[in-house]
């Protein structure tokens, strides 16, 4: 047993992706915020948004009212409608003050903001940046702002791996450093904030760091976690047919299709009019399930997605990220059909959050992909998710802000466990390969079975031979997370939302 390293901080933020930044903005000065990162922290999700956030911006009843609806019309059932009506009424008031911050979001010729329309909106709500670079404008402008506050301290490459709690109620965390020595964090208010579970698929379109961390430790520490079983697959992400690399995979914006663009089989027919009357602009759900009953139907890993018909000019200026990518890729989307399957992008399910964040531990709150507030349902409304991490930041800020002032409390933690240079690569590769195959977007119960079987061998050895390492946590929480996805997949046998069950 070895006394580890250790500090103290008043507020404690594990992330910094936009939930994280956002909320330490919201924080008054006099309070002193850490920020742990586990890699550089222009390495998230955030950065790689592209479409936009959501936001009612011209306030009139109906127009918040129809904001809420289609949010419930994706959600399905499992919606909490309290969740739902701050995040719409809060939008407005929270867009302004990313641009009050200096978020560069694009305006018309008049300075007016220009708003486009996803899926499942039923009317022009969605605010863009550099065109199709939306998530990097926005973490640009508040990367600049956190280096530069004398309260924030940012501590990159320091890798969160456990909680420090005791009768439920949360001290802080435990770390690995970036030299790999484990470092002990004390605060008062610990906040996690370390976004989604893409990598624990096999293809995703999330960045590599996405592997349910916080949702992993928390639940080893005994904190709530609900809606596992309900991960999004987003319609329209680039398949590389010359190439097929697994990992991760480009995102082709669902702005695409709101601005016109069409999808066709690989016979060259448009097929979204036999499922849906909604056709291209149907929910994420129906849109990803159509494209499998249709690859399935015409023997293909792929259909197109065809946006010729926008043209050059009107694609190189509103999608310049896109139409580059894909001009690496070969592809003149003003001439080409563009390969395009579904794949992993979103998680709903997480750990659960009352409308101020907080989880079911004293002292705890969570914030963005990796919380669930209950306002996507059982399915993702497009650009909701940063508007979350926006809405709820910025209550979570309020709660600590009201709070009394006091030292943390803190005490020596030793920590047992002894570095290895093992490397659990066939670990991650053999869980990874079982979601794909067996937890994707359908699913029946013999699936399950047999990817849980897999897993839990793999979680099982990993618990009983622990070693203080980052491959070593990143094995086990990818471990974690694929358990609770696939036990919460059998677990519901109907099917809603982006679950979907065949049996
Ligand atoms: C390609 C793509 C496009 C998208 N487009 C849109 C869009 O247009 N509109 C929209 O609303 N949503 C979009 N989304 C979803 C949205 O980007 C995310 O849901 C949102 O950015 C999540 O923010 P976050 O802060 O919760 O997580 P992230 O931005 O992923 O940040 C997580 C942070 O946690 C840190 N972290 C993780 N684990 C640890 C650990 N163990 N220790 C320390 N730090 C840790 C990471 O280093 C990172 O800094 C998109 C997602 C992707 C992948």
């Amino acid at each position: 047993m070895r006394s580890m390293k250790q500090m103290q901080t008043d507020v404690l933020i594990v992330g910094g992706g936009l939930s994280g930044l956002y909320t330490a903005l919201q924080i008054d000065e006099s309070r002193k915020i850490t920020i742990l990162v586990k890699e550089k922290l222009t390495e998230s999700n955030s950065f790689l948004a592209q479409g936009g956030i959501a936001g009612v911006m011209n306030i009139n009843d109906a127009s918040l009212t129809k904001h809420i609806e289609d949010t419930i019309i994706a959600g399905v059932d499992l919606y909490d409608k309290s969740a739902i009506q701050a995040l719409v009424y809060q939008a407005k008031e929270n867009i302004e003050e990313l641009i009050k911050l200096g978020v560069p979001f694009d305006v018309d010729s008049t300075g007016n903001i220009l708003l486009t329309k996803e899926a499942g909106h039923s009317t022009r709500r969605i605010l863009h940046a550099g065109g199709d670079a939306t998530g990097q404008k926005i973490m640009e402008t508040l990367i600049a702002l956190v280096k530069n506050k004398p309260n924030i301290t940012i501590l990159e490459n320091t890798m969160f791996y456990a909680l420090i709690h005791e009768d439920n109620t949360c001290y802080g965390v435990k770390a690995l450093d970036e030299k790999g020595e484990a470092l002990a964090v004390f605060a008062n208010h610990t906040i996690l904030a370390t976004g989604g579970i893409g990598a624990v698929y096999q293809d995703s379109t999330n960045s590599h760091i996405a592997t349910g961390d916080g949702i992993a430790g928390a639940y080893r520490a005994g904190v709530e976690i609900v809606h596992m079983e309900f991960v999004q697959f987003h319609p329209t992400v680039f398949y590389d047919v010359k190439n097929e690399f697994r990992g991760q995979k480009f995102l082709i914006s669902e702005a695409l299709r709101g601005e016109g663009a069409i999808l066709r089989n690989i016979e060259g027919n448009r097929f979204m009019a036999k499922y849906d009357e909604r056709l291209e602009l149907a929910p994420r759900d129906v849109v990803s399930l159509s494209i499998y009953k249709e690859m399935y139907d015409t023997w293909s890993d792929y259909v197109y997605l065809d946006a010729r018909h926008l043209g050059k000019e009107f694609l190189k200026d509103r999608f310049p990220t896109i139409y580059q990518k894909c001009l690496n890729f070969g592809y003149h989307m003003e001439s080409d059909l563009i390969p395009i399957a579904p794949q992993e992008h979103y998680g709903i399910g997480g750990i659960k959050i009352d409308l101020n964040g907080k989880t079911s531990m004293a002292n705890l709150y969570a914030n963005g992909e990796c919380s669930n507030s209950g306002v996507h349902g059982a399915n993702r409304l497009a650009s909701n998710s940063l508007l979350e991490c926006l809405v709820f930041g910025k209550r979570i800020a309020n709660v600590i802000n009201q709070s009394k002032p006091q030292r943390p409390l803190y005490w020596d933690v030793k920590e047992a466990r002894i570095y290895k240079p093992y490397n659990y690569h066939h670990i991650r590769q053999d869980i990874r390969n079982a979601m794909q195959q067996f937890a994707f977007i359908v699913r029946k119960k013999e699936g399950l079975e047999i990817a849980l079987k897999i897993i839990s061998n793999h979680y099982q050895a990993l618990l009983k031979y622990p070693v203080l390492s980052v491959d070593y946590y990143r094995a086990l929480n990818i471990a974690t997370v694929a358990k609770l996805i696939v036990q919460a997949a059998l677990a519901r046998k109907e099917s809603i939302g982006c679950h979907y069950r065949i049996d």
